[in-house]
């Protein structure tokens, strides 16, 4: 069994996927070619913004979007403590600090009231200049958009939703990778629109940003290639991967977040009455980039994890330390206080297998073990 299944999801467009990169490779126009402009159309129109640029990977989209925003030394920039590192590093990258903020503890994303507290706190402090933040759509969950966009107005911060999980998520029909200033998102293979290598896009609704945006990706060019007129960075996707994720958006359009759901749902129906099971916010909806269940401690969830792999069940930890426990931010100083659901999820949480191309015999097999291996643990083995 294979966590996220990949390999049956080529089967199923390979006819499309084949002739596209034969073509590419008879064409020879190999980096930013005719399907990435493409590409790029589409993407915009189904995300519903107004501009989109691909670039060549997820974190390199959240880099621009701050270099565009010039995000630099003295800013700061609050993130989530629980997501993966990219979120943070490009803001140390650009010179700028990260704040970490704790997450709520049912959606796992950051938790507006604690943002709001940090904010202010950066204020009072007054070493830093509150800049902008980056909510991460978790797990394919879009962050509490209503409540980001009322804190970032009152305190004239920029918006970067960092949409790397949340590509096909909605607030009340409105698509993920819509609510930033500038959105991101990654096409790294496991995401739920994922190509065969690494690549990113960068959405906004702003002409302005858009056509930074595009400079920056190509060198900070100006005119043309050869004139630079900016620091900028070599961030572009190529041809094939535009061909390959052109197959893709339909599928996942016409089907693939659709059967998502669907395996989300089946799990929850049956797990719900023997462990937590991810909550959707009222008028949500998540792309599923993760299922993630919360154990009771961290032995049931240790437990459970070596066993279904006994059984060959595949499962993830995301993720295992956050992000204000990392190494690299050890010199920071953090209200830790207020960063222990962050902690806490670290050690309770485990990711079982989720992708388009289940079944609901496998889905329900996999129940079957979890409640299992969960009911010896309880009953102490
Ligand atoms: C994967 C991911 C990124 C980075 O994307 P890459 O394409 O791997 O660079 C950024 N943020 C989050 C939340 C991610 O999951």
């Amino acid at each position: 069994m294979e966590f996220i299944d990949l390999k049956a999801q080529y089967q199923a467009l390979k006819k499309d996927i084949d002739a596209g990169i034969q073509e590419v490779l008879e064409n020879g126009n190999y980096i930013l070619g005719q399907p990435v402009k493409e590409l790029e159309k589409e993407l915009a129109e189904y995300v519903g913004v107004k501009y989109c640029a691909t670039c060549a990977n997820g974190t390199d989209a959240l880099q621009i979007a701050l270099m565009v925003l010039d995000i630099q030394k003295g800013d700061a920039v609050f993130v989530p403590s629980f997501t993966f590192y990219s979120t943070a590093e490009v803001v140390s990258l650009v010179g700028a600090t990260p704040i970490f903020v704790d997450v709520d503890e049912r959606t796992f994303n950051i938790d507006s009231q604690k943002l709001e507290k940090a904010v202010e706190e950066v204020i009072q402090e007054g070493k830093l200049k509150p800049k902008a933040m980056i909510p991460v759509d978790l797990f394919g969950q879009p962050a509490n958009f209503d409540e980001i966009t009322r804190i970032a107005k009152k305190y004239n911060l920029k918006i970067i939703e960092d949409g790397a999980q949340g590509f096909g998520g909605e607030i009340r029909k409105k698509k993920a990778c819509s609510f930033g200033d500038i959105s991101t998102t990654s096409f790294f293979p496991a995401k739920p629109l994922g190509c065969y290598g690494d690549g990113g896009a960068i959405f906004t609704d702003d002409e302005k940003l858009h056509e930074l945006i595009l400079s920056i990706r190509v060198h900070g060019k100006g005119e043309f290639k050869y004139d630079n007129v900016r620091v900028g960075l070599n961030s572009r996707l190529d041809t094939l991967q535009a061909v390959i994720l052109l197959p893709k958006l339909r599928a996942f359009q016409e089907y693939e977040l659709v059967n998502r759901n669907q395996f989300a749902n089946l799990y929850t129906a049956i797990l719900k009455d023997y462990v937590k099971i991810p909550i959707v916010s009222e008028g949500f909806l998540s792309s599923w980039a993760q299922y993630t269940i919360l154990l009771d401690s961290q032995e049931e969830r240790d437990f459970l994890q070596v066993k279904l792999k006994e059984a060959g069940i595949p499962s993830m930890i995301y993720y295992p330390k956050p992000l204000h426990k990392q190494v690299v931010y050890k010199d920071y100083n953090f209200n830790l206080e207020d960063l222990k659901i962050s902690e806490e999820l670290s050690q309770k949480v485990l990711s079982l297998p989720m992708h388009p191309y289940l079944t609901e015999e496998t889905v329900k097999n996999i129940c079957d073990k979890v409640i299992q291996i969960i009911g010896e643990f309880r009953n102490g083995r």
